[in-house]
Formats: structure tokens, C-alpha cells, sequence
């Protein structure tokens, strides 16, 4: 979809609206956008948040850190506070928020920083693209609420072959349908995401508040040390401040 929504936006609507100097800047801009939506999903997909990544030492609790930690039944062995076992990728994950079908990886402590990302950029890329799609929907006489009349026209275009250009009419309404829904679905992600990280919990328990350190560090503890530079690529460098085993709860323990 994202590279759809990429290639028709900057290649063929943006050309009809804009001089050459507003097509460089979309360009730029477009490019810069789906640069940090795929760089984001490949580094979530690639970086893996496994208990098995931890070096050794770090694999039993340190001393008076025992009784946070629990035995996995499926792994077989005891595993840090906040991780969870993954049916899917069959080990435990490090602060297992959830296990993203799209992504094909655990969102974990070490790849939360690349979902959240990814899910902005794709509704904010999204959101741009709706932008120059209507324009050019308007242009040619389709409008928000015609999206509606999808089937009309499939309708008609059946009975009564040739009374609509079904590339036109259709595609373009179906275009916007499917923008809609890529806007919808990632801002939903990033909220979500927002919400939970915003207290320090995991999806499966959005209002747990017992690692609630306050946004400032709630947020450091999923971006790393540039915290909201991340935004700008995923590739700056943002190392996590501890290695996913010694959370700091609000709770004396
Ligand atoms: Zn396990
Ligand atoms: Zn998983």
C-alpha cells in the first residue's frame, strides 16, 4: 500500500497540481516519509526482543533480583520481570508488548521504538497521500461522500456496460476507500501505543501503572537516549538505558 500510495502520489497526481519546485519538495518530502515507514518496519521485523539475546550473564537474576523473576513452562527456564512467553515466535519476549501479524515479530523492549514510528509514519504518509487523492477526486467531480457509491457503479457498469469510465469512477473511489482505512488503521496503532507507553504498560495490560516512571522516562525507556529524535530515521542510534531484565517500578518491592 505504501509503496502504491508513494509511487501514484508523487508520480502521477502531484505533477497535474504543482509547478516543478512544489513536485521537488513532495518528492522530498514523499521520499523521506516512506523512507521511515519501510526503514522502521524492516528494523522491527529484523530487530529481535528475546530473552536468548541477552548475554549470559545477564540469562540468570542478579543477586536479591530472584523472586521477580518467573519460570517459563514452554521455555523451560526462568525468565526476566515483564517477559512474556510468544506462542508465534515460540521463545519469551523482553517487555512483550504484543505479536504484530504485519510486522511477522514480537514488539518487544528492543523494537518498540521502530513500531511506534512505523505506525506514525504510515498514518501520517496516509494522511498526505488523502491530502493530493481528494484533490484530484474533486477534479474530477467525485467527492468524500461518493466513496459511498462504489457499488453504484458497479452496479450500472454491469447493467449497462460503457455508462461509466470504471477506471475512473471506480478506481479513484476505491483509491480513497483504501487510503481512508491506511490512515485509520496505523493512527489506531500509534494511539494505542501512545496510551500504553505513556504509563509503562504492554498492550495486554494498558492501564497497569506499576512501572509508571513518569512520560519522561516512560518514554526513554522505549526510545533510548535521543528519545523523540528517533522520529527523524531509524537509523540514529538511541541506545535503551538498561538491557530489558531490571525494571524500576513505582512499587517498594
Ligand atoms: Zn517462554
Ligand atoms: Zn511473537
Amino acid at each position: 500500500m505504501t509503496l502504491f500510495f508513494y509511487v501514484f502520489g508523487v508520480f502521477y497526481v502531484v505533477p497535474k497540481f504543482f509547478g516543478i519546485f512544489g513536485q521537488t519538495v513532495y518528492f522530498l518530502v514523499g521520499t523521506a516519509i516512506a523512507y521511515n515507514i519501510f526503514g522502521n518496519l524492516i528494523a522491527c521485523y529484523k530487530t529481535v526482543s528475546s530473552v536468548d539475546t541477552l548475554p549470559p550473564e545477564m540469562m540468570v537474576p542478579q543477586e536479591g533480583e530472584e523472586h521477580l523473576w518467573h519460570f517459563c513452562e514452554v521455555c523451560q527456564k526462568t525468565v526476566p520481570p515483564r517477559s512474556w512467553h510468544c506462542k508465534v515466535c515460540r521463545v519469551c519476549i523482553l517487555k512483550r508488548d504484543h505479536h504484530c501479524n504485519f510486522v511477522g515479530n514480537c514488539v518487544g523492549y528492543n523494537n518498540q521504538r521502530y513500531f511506534m514510528w512505523f505506525s506514525f509514519w504510515a498514518a501520517f504518509g496516509s494522511g498526505l497521500a488523502f491530502y493530493h487523492n481528494i484533490k484530484y477526486a474533486n477534479r474530477n467531480d467525485i467527492y468524500f461522500l461518493d466513496m459511498l457509491s462504489m457499488n453504484v457503479v458497479l452496479y450500472y457498469e454491469f447493467m449497462k456496460p460503457g455508462t461509466y469510465d470504471l477506471g475512473l469512477q471506480f478506481g479513484v473511489r476505491f483509491v480513497l476507500g483504501f487510503n481512508l482505512f491506511a490512515i485509520a488503521f496505523p493512527a489506531f496503532l500509534f494511539l494505542t501505543q501512545i496510551y500504553t507507553i505513556r504509563r509503562n504498560a504492554v498492550m495486554h495490560n494498558t492501564s497497569d501503572r506499576t512501572y509508571d516512571l513518569g512520560i519522561y522516562r516512560n518514554f526513554s525507556e522505549v526510545l533510548g537516549r535521543r528519545r523523540f529524535w528517533t522520529f527523524l530515521s531509524p537509523n540514529i542510534k538511541s541506545p535503551l538505558p538498561h538491557n530489558g531484565t531490571q525494571w524500576t517500578s513505582k512499587r517498594i518491592v
